[in-house]
């Protein structure tokens, strides 16, 4: 007999509906498995032969062929094993037929017969709505991932056996209460930025990034509060939307980072990886082509703690991803795309000792200075708009006990920042101001002739390069959007350059 289950292939942050086609009969006692198969999926037969057998079920030794369609999307992991054994339970009669017409199944088996967590439920549960299945059966373990998706039942197994009890009818469909995903905001955050005491340059900065959407460098001593500045970053973004909280899900369910207390995103990610860090990590790939920090830190801030650590491929490789808000990852003969709209946040020294300008304390050559920055490469640093020096804080503003304005306040300004930009760039790709490039600087960032004059003088007396001037126009229109002005005007322009930092 022939019969048909339907399952999952994910590419990219999709699914697509896969076909297992399973034929028994008489003949050589053989079981094939074909259809552009990895290797984790052509061992399924073995995985799932041992399950049927040690959950107490002894299938007649025929002639098996099990075909996944489409032929010509690679099938990957291990989330075939349940749909096999279910399609193979089918062609024996061991389970009826009708129900899984409109089933789409998921999950690895262990030799025990028991189901196992897979990586990219949501994105699956998603397809198998769209496609107008009615019911996805996935690993147990997996379940309230997908149970955030409405309009389909999830069905979550621990084993084979229990498979055979629902799907036989003896007991009822273990149906997952839909998941209502609630983005509460304040409350998921337990940073706030009204814990950085004084710091009024840097925190304006932040702001000034977070409105536009302007990469940013923090540099200062050790000890000055960087990474506790960046990491309240996040807090001060406007909410996560539902739609960017499934975008974001879908990622970490592919990366397998979704578990029973994590089961959706709702806030927006704040994701550092280590400076040793290696280029398959922060850009995704390894066997798996899982998603890297780029994407992990999608609608969210990567932030890379003591940027000259990092080696040279790592901070090279972050180009394409900033430039195109997502990345290519290539593995075997396919190519998967991820979304990796990130806002990069840096730290650093700013010499090898961390106390240069401070000539007292800093007892760095300029040339051990020099060779130290030209870690960063020339390629990243065009693409960070602020530079601010993050000075230690003042005793008083610690003894003081003066709480900085708290994330609230800042991000309802930012959140109307923004809502300006979304306004002027209606019906463009543009979407911030950082975003600007080429003609459309020059288009929404002109200059009055008193403003083209200051300018000239700084293009000219701090050595410019186009880059360069285009970047403080970029920075000094959110900071008139803060403003709340159309025009730029010399004061913001000289705040922008301000921030220009050391090159
Ligand atoms: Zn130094």
């Amino acid at each position: 007999m022939v019969s048909v289950v339907f399952s999952a292939a994910v590419g990219g942050i999709e699914a697509q509906i896969i076909n297992v086609e399973t034929d028994v009969s008489d003949g050589l006692p053989v079981f094939n498995m074909v259809g552009y198969l990895s290797s984790e999926v052509k061992e399924a037969k073995d995985r799932v032969r041992t399950s049927i057998r040690n959950s107490g079920i002894s299938l007649k030794p025929k002639h098996i062929t099990v075909n996944l369609s489409p032929a010509d999307i690679k099938k990957t992991g291990t989330g075939f094993d349940l749909p096999v054994a279910v399609a193979l339970l089918a062609a024996y009669e061991i389970i009826p037929y009708d129900i899984l017409k409109d089933t789409v199944v998921v999950g690895e088996l262990s030799l025990e017969g028991n189901v196992r967590r897979i990586c990219g439920v949501l994105p699956i549960v998603i397809a198998a709505r769209d496609n107008g299945f009615k019911r996805c059966i996935v690993p147990k373990e997996n379940a309230l991932e997908g149970a955030v998706v409405e309009g389909i039942d999830v069905v979550g197994i621990s084993s084979v056996t229990e498979l055979i009890e629902v799907l036989s009818g003896d007991s009822p469909l273990p149906i997952i209460e839909h998941k209502e995903v609630v983005l509460d905001g304040e409350r998921n955050y337990d940073l706030d930025l009204c814990e950085v005491a004084g710091q009024l340059i840097a925190r304006r900065a932040v702001e000034i990034a977070v409105g536009g959407m302007h990469n940013l460098i923090l540099s200062g001593p050790p000890g000055a509060g960087k990474t506790m500045l960046a990491k309240r970053i996040p807090t001060v973004m406007p909410f996560l939307s539902f739609d960017e909280s499934m975008e974001l899900s879908r990622i970490y369910s592919i990366a397998g980072l979704l578990d029973s207390n994590r089961y959706v995103l709702t806030k927006r990610p704040f994701f550092s990886p280590h400076h040793t860090a290696t280029v398959p990590s922060v850009i995704g790939g390894g066997i798996h082509a899982a998603p890297g920090a780029v994407s992990l830190a999608h609608n969210g801030v990567l932030f890379l703690d003591e940027l000259p650590e990092f080696s040279r491929e790592v901070i090279d490789s972050l180009r394409q991803p900033l430039e195109d808000r997502k990345v290519n990852v290539s593995r075997l003969n396919a190519t998967y795309t991820y979304p990796s709209g990130f806002m990069l946040v840096a730290s650093m020294n700013p010499c090898p000792c961390g106390f240069y300008p401070d000539r007292t304390k800093c007892t760095c050559s300029p040339v051990s200075i020099a060779r130290y920055r030209r870690r960063i490469s020339r390629p990243i640093l065009d693409r960070i708009d602020l530079f601010v020096n993050v000075e230690k804080t003042d005793f008083r503003d610690i003894v003081g006990g003066t709480r900085g304005e708290d994330s609230r306040s800042v991000r309802n300004r930012i959140e109307k920042v923004r809502k300006i930009q979304l306004e002027r760039y209606e019906g463009t790709q543009v979407r911030f101001n950082s975003q600007l490039s080429g003609g459309l600087v020059e288009k929404y960032c002109s200059l009055s002739e008193p403003c083209k004059k200051l300018m000239e003088k700084a293009y000219d007396s701090l050595e410019l390069s186009a880059r360069g001037y285009h970047r403080i126009l970029k920075v000094a229109r959110t900071i008139a959007d803060m403003d709340g002005t159309d025009h730029i005007r010399e004061e913001h322009l000289t705040e922008a350059i301000g921030y220009r930092g050391f090159v």
